[in-house]
């Protein structure tokens, strides 16, 4: 094996496409790569815990392998390997959901009914991020129709109206950050998000909007990697790549009768996002 110094035009080449590819996960924010011969085969499940971590890379890029530092471990993967490619240029959300399949790629996929991939205008200029499926969401496949979902459609269309904005619900998109409903609605795993949040980037990536919304602590955080709680940085703008985000409280969290002060709080970030994004 030749000595890094000492590369053909091929591996050079090969160093630089690896680069650019981990570079591309790391803007993704994913952190755990995993391979297998297929979405939901035993050995398809995220690899944990590993030290050093796991570096996955297409089959196609042997020579990458050679060119691996000694302390990382690089895993081959298949071609038909759940990962996500480099974002073609041509991505679309019809793509990402036939990339999806009957997704099994963590442990959500063996206990849900339906994936809920989101909802609403592909093109919208604002686009809501929450946290998961709740019962309603899973059964109908669809997010945010249960009563937070509710509460979140009266928001955007009451608000927007107070605000003389021709604005309602089917105008922007919708979407969580896991696509199948965790058991007893408890919070999403770190790893469960890492893997499933391949596909909320892909989708907010495809559309491309002007504004996102986080809906909750645990969209902030993903979105974010906030180290703050969501009562702190709720109101102010932050930034996901180059689009700005207003993280605020989960609809479900007002719905809760002693939050009237959030309730206000979120219909103030609400204001101030519609503002921003269509006047
Ligand atoms: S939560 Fe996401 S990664 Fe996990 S099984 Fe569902 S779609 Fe796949």
């Amino acid at each position: 094996m030749p000595g890094a110094g000492n590369l053909t035009m091929a591996q050079e080449i090969d160093r630089v496409a690896l680069n650019r590819r981990l570079e591309f996960y790391r803007d993704l924010g994913i952190k755990t790569l995993w391979s297998g011969p297929s979405a939901g085969s035993a050995s398809s499940q995220p690899e944990t815990a590993a030290e050093p971590p796991p570096v996955a890379l297409p089959a196609t890029e042997t020579t990458a392998n050679a060119l691996a530092p000694q302390n990382q471990r690089i895993v081959p993967i298949q071609v038909n390997s759940p990962l996500p490619p480099m974002l073609p240029e041509d991505d679309n959300l019809e793509r990402i959901v036939q990339d999806m399949g009957d997704c099994t790629r963590c442990r959500l996929g063996r206990t849900r009914q339906r994936i809920v991939f989101g909802s609403g205008n592909p093109e919208a200029r604002l686009v809501f991020v929450g946290e998961g499926p709740g019962a309603d969401e899973d059964e109908q496949g669809l997010p945010f129709v249960g009563r937070a979902g509710q509460l979140l459609t009266q928001m955007i269309d009451n608000t927007a109206a107070r605000e003389g904005l021709a604005i309602r619900r089917p105008d922007v998109y919708i979407c969580n950050v896991i696509k199948c409903r965790p058991p007893e609605n408890r919070t999403p795993e770190a790893d469960e998000m890492e893997v499933c949040g391949q596909f909320l980037f892909r989708q907010i990536m495809v559309i491309r909007p002007k504004a996102i919304v986080a809906l909750g602590g645990t969209a902030a955080k993903a979105l974010l990697d906030l180290k703050t709680g969501i009562t702190k940085a709720r109101g102010q703008w932050h930034a996901w790549r180059d689009i700005p985000v207003m993280p605020t409280y989960h609809p479900s969290y007002l719905l809760r009768p002693y939050n009237q002060n959030a309730k206000r709080e979120c219909w103030e970030d609400l204001k101030k996002v519609l503002h921003f994004v269509y006047d």
